[in-house]
C-alpha cells in the first residue's frame, strides 16, 4: 500500500489553501510556481514589533504593543464621518480607546475581559491615549507562529492584487514544507561556520521569534547565496579550463623592454610575470583577468605578452568591442612590436576585398604574428597560423559558445588558446575573487608616473553660467570635451529627449563651437561616425549618456562634465572621467549635482579628493555595501537578495573558503547530490544564456 506522503517543496503553490488559478497567476508575476519558490520569496525588510509599553508611559506618536483587557463592549459607531468600531482597553497603568476603520466587524474578535497585546501608534491628548486599527494578537500567541505582534515581521515584495496580509498567510502554510527543502549547504560548511539547517533558516527569516533568530537566519542565507555563487564559478571555470594550453617556450624579454619608451611600473612587471607564467606552464589554457585603471598601461602588458608568444612563432589576436577601438589598438601596438620585427596587422570590416584578402593570407601563412580587430576575428573565414593567445576585454567575456568558437582556433592538437581579458573596472580584489570568480587575476594597481591628476570638481546650478565660461576658455585654445547625461532607468525615451534637447541647449551655449549627440539608440555606424569626427578634432563638445564609456582615447579632449551626477556610482564616475587626462594636457571633470543629502555629498567628494579607481571603488563598497557590485554580474548566475542586506566582506571570503573546501573534498559533488543539481542547474542557465 502506498503510504500518504507529505506535500513536497516542488509541489505548485496550488496545493495551498486559498491558493487557486487566480492567486497563482500573482504569484508566476514574482517567479513563483513551487511551494519552494514561495518560500524562496525572502522579505525585503521587518517590522519590529518587539517593542512593549504601558499604556501611561505611551507617547504621542509612539508605535508599540500594549498589553491590556478589553473593558467595553465593542459598538459600531456611524456618525456624520466614516463609521467605526470603537472599544475600550486598560492595563494597570491606564485606559486607551482603540478605533478600528473599514473593518465593520472588528468587535467580534474582542471580547471584554479577554486580554491581548495590541500593536500600533499611540495617539496622546493630555490623559487620553487612542490606538487606530491596532493588529490584535491574543494573549497568549505572541511570540508564536502565526502571532502578529512580538517578534519581528516580515515585509515581502508584492505584486498588484496580492496583499502584504494574504502573502503572509501563504507562507505560514509555506512553513509546513520547509524541512523537505534541498539543503545546498555541505553539513561540514555548517558547522565549520556554524550556520544552522535551511529549514531554521527558512522558518527564522519568514517566521523569526526575535530578533537573534532573524539574524541566524539572514547570515545563514546571505552566506549560501554567496556560496553557491562561488561555487556555480568555480565549476564553471573547471569546465572552462577542462582543455589545453600550448605551453609557451621561456624567452628573453630584454629587447622589448629595451625597447620600450618608458620603465613599466612594478604592477605591470608583475603582470606580465603573471601571464607568461600561465602560458609557460603548459596545463591548463590561461583565463585571466588584468584589471588596471584607465591609464594604467594595460595595453604594454598586452604587448609584452604578444611578444613572448611571437618570440616562440606563436600568433596573437587582440579582440576590441568596436573598429575605432581596434584601429587605436592596432597603432599603440604596432608601434612597440614593429620596431621589434614583429608584424602586426589589423582587421576591420571596412577593407577593400583585395586588402582583405591579403590580409588574411598573412595571418594563414604566418608572415602576421600579431592581428587586431572586432569579434569577427573569430569568424569562420578567419584562419590562423598557430594561434596562442586571445587578448580582449571586458565586453567580450566568453561564454560556452563562444568559447567553442575560440578552441577551433587554436593552435592545434587540441590546444586552446590562452585568454586575457582586460578590463578598465578596478573591483576591490575579495569581490573580484566573488564577481570573477572564473578568472585569475592580475592587477595593476599602480599608475605610471607623472601623471597629473583630474582636477574635480562638484558645482550645483548656480555656477552653471560660470562653467560653461570656464570652458570655453578651453575651447578657445583648441580643446574639446564631453558631457554626459545620465540614463535614467525605465524611461530610455525621455533619457534620449534630454540628451537631445542638452544638446541643442548647449549648441545655443556654444555658437561658435560644432557640439554633437552621442547615445546608444544610434546605429554603431553612426556612432563611429561621430567619434571619428570628434577624436579628429571636428567635433568641440559631445554630448552623450554613458556609451561613451567604452570611447576612444582622445587627448585633446580636457573637460568632462557630468548631468545629475548623483544618478551615478563611484566606479562609473571614475570611468567617465578616464576619458580626459589622457594627454599632457591639464584635464578637468565637472560634476553637477543639485543633491547634497543621503550620502552623495561623501560620494562626491570623495571622488574630488583621488584619482585613484581601486580607493575609489573600496570607498564605494564601503558606503554602498557590496550589493551594488554583486548586482553588476553577468547574466546566468544566481540573484543575490540576501547579501545585499546581510553579508559583509569577510563573509564574502569566507564563502569563498567554503566552495574551495567543498572542491577539494569532494570535486565531482558526490556527497551532495542536491548542491550538484543546482549547480549542474545553473550552468546550464548559463550556457543558454551565452
Ligand atoms: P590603459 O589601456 O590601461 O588605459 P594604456 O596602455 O593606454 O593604458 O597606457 C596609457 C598611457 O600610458 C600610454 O600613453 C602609454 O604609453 C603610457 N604608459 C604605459 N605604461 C607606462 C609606464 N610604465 N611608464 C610611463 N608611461 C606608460
Ligand atoms: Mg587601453
Amino acid at each position: 500500500m502506498k503510504t500518504f506522503e507529505r506535500g513536497s517543496a516542488d509541489d505548485p503553490v496550488t496545493v495551498l489553501h486559498g491558493i487557486g488559478k487566480t492567486t497563482a497567476a500573482l504569484l508566476e508575476r514574482l517567479d513563483i510556481f513551487t511551494v519552494g519558490d514561495l518560500l524562496r520569496h525572502f522579505p525585503r525588510a521587518f517590522e519590529d514589533r518587539m517593542d512593549y509599553a504601558d499604556i501611561a508611559a505611551l507617547a504621542d506618536g509612539q508605535t508599540a504593543c500594549v498589553r491590556a483587557e478589553v473593558t467595553g463592549t465593542p459598538v459600531l459607531i456611524r456618525g456624520k464621518n466614516r463609521p467605526f468600531v470603537r472599544a475600550q482597553a486598560a492595563d494597570d497603568t491606564g485606559v486607551m480607546t482603540l478605533m478600528f476603520f473599514n473593518s465593520p466587524h472588528a468587535g467580534d474578535r474582542l471580547t471584554v475581559g479577554e486580554r491581548y497585546v495590541f500593536y500600533g501608534k499611540a495617539q496622546r491628548a493630555g490623559r487620553h491615549v487612542t490606538m487606530i486599527n491596532p493588529v490584535i494578537d491574543s494573549e497568549e500567541t505572541p511570540g508564536s507562529g502565526g502571532a502578529q505582534t512580538g517578534r519581528p515581521i516580515p515585509v515581502y515584495p508584492l505584486t498588484a492584487g496580492l496583499s502584504q496580509t494574504t502573502l503572509r498567510r501563504y507562507m505560514r502554510q509555506a512553513l509546513a514544507y520547509a524541512d523537505g527543502m534541498p539543503e545546498l549547504l555541505p553539513e561540514s560548511i555548517r558547522e565549520h561556520y556554524g550556520l544552522i539547517p535551511i529549514a531554521d533558516a527558512l522558518r527564522g527569516i519568514h517566521a523569526p521569534q526575535d530578533a537573534r533568530e532573524l539574524e541566524r537566519a539572514r547570515e545563514r542565507l546571505a552566506f549560501e547565496e554567496l556560496f553557491l555563487l562561488a561555487m556555480v564559478l568555480s565549476k564553471r571555470r573547471k569546465k572552462l579550463l577542462r582543455t589545453r594550453g600550448a605551453a609557451l617556450e621561456p624567452c628573453d624579454m630584454e629587447p622589448f623592454y629595451r625597447a620600450l619608451p618608458y620603465t613599466l611600473t612594478g604592477a605591470q612587471r608583475r603582470a606580465v610575470g603573471e601571464a607568461l607564467g600561465d602560458m609557460a606552464r603548459g596545463g591548463e589554457a590561461m583565463h585571466r583577468l588584468l584589471q588596471g585603471d584607465v591609464g594604467s598601461g594595460k595595453t604594454a602588458v598586452a604587448a609584452a605578452c604578444a611578444y613572448a608568444a611571437a618570440l616562440s612563432g606563436w600568433q596573437t589576436a587582440l579582440m576590441a568591442p568596436t573598429e575605432i577601438l581596434a584601429e587605436q589598438h592596432f597603432r599603440s601596438l604596432s608601434a612597440l612590436l614593429e620596431p621589434l620585427g614583429i608584424h602586426v596587422d589589423l582587421l576591420t570590416g571596412g577593407l577593400p576585398a583585395v586588402t582583405r584578402r591579403a590580409v588574411l593570407g598573412d595571418l594563414a601563412g604566418g608572415a602576421t604574428r600579431v592581428i587586431v580587430g572586432t569579434q569577427a576575428l573569430l569568424t569562420e573565414s578567419v584562419v590562423y597560423q598557430n594561434l596562442l593567445l586571445v587578448i580582449t576585454d571586458e565586453q567580450h567575456r566568453f561564454g560556452v559558445v563562444q568559447r567553442a568558437k575560440l578552441a577551433e582556433k587554436g593552435a592545434g592538437d587540441g590546444f586552446d588558446p590562452h585568454v586575457l581579458v582586460m578590463s578598465a573596472t578596478p573591483i576591490p580584489r575579495t569581490l573580484a575573487l566573488v564577481l570573477y570568480g572564473d578568472l585569475d587575476i592580475s592587477a595593476l594597481d599602480e599608475l605610471p608616473p607623472g601623471r597629473t591628476p583630474v582636477a574635480t570638481r562638484v558645482l550645483t546650478d548656480k555656477t552653471r553660467l560660470r562653467a560653461y565660461g570656464f570652458m570655453q576658455t578651453l575651447f578657445s585654445k583648441g580643446q574639446q570635451g564631453y558631457v554626459v547625461c545620465p540614463h535614467i532607468e525605465d524611461s530610455e525615451d525621455d533619457d534620449v529627449i534630454s540628451v537631445e534637447a542638452h544638446t541643442k541647449t548647449l549648441a545655443e551655449v556654444f555658437p561658435a563651437y560644432r557640439v554633437a549627440c552621442l547615445h546608444g539608440r544610434m546605429k554603431p555606424a553612426e556612432k563611429e561616425r561621430i567619434m571619428r569626427a570628434f577624436a579628429a578634432g571636428e567635433i568641440t563638445l559631445l554630448v552623450s549618456t554613458t556609451v561613451i564609456e567604452v570611447g576612444v582615447n582622445v587627448p585633446n579632449a580636457t573637460v568632462m562634465v557630468i548631468e545629475n551626477a548623483e544618478r551615478f556610482g563611484l566606479a562609473q564616475l571614475h570611468q567617465l572621467r578616464g576619458r580626459v587626462g589622457r594627454g599632457e594636457l591639464p584635464s578637468y571633470c565637472i560634476l553637477f549635482s543639485e543633491q547634497t543629502g543621503g550620502g552623495t555629498r561623501e560620494r562626491l567628494e570623495a571622488l574630488c579628493k583621488t584619482n585613484d579607481g581601486f580607493a575609489l571603488a573600496q570607498e564605494d563598497l564601503r558606503l554602498r555595501g557590496p550589493g551594488d557590485f554583486l548586482g553588476v554580474r553577468q547574466s546566468g548566475v544566481p540573484g543575490l537578495h540576501l547579501s545585499s542586506f546581510g553579508a559583509d566582506l569577510s563573509m564574502l571570503s569566507d564563502a569563498q573558503d567554503a566552495a574551495q573546501m567543498t572542491n577539494i573534498s569532494d570535486p565531482e559533488l558526490d556527497g551532495y547530490p542536491e548542491l550538484r543539481a543546482y549547480v549542474e542547474r545553473m550552468l546550464k542557465n548559463a550556457a543558454q544564456a551565452s
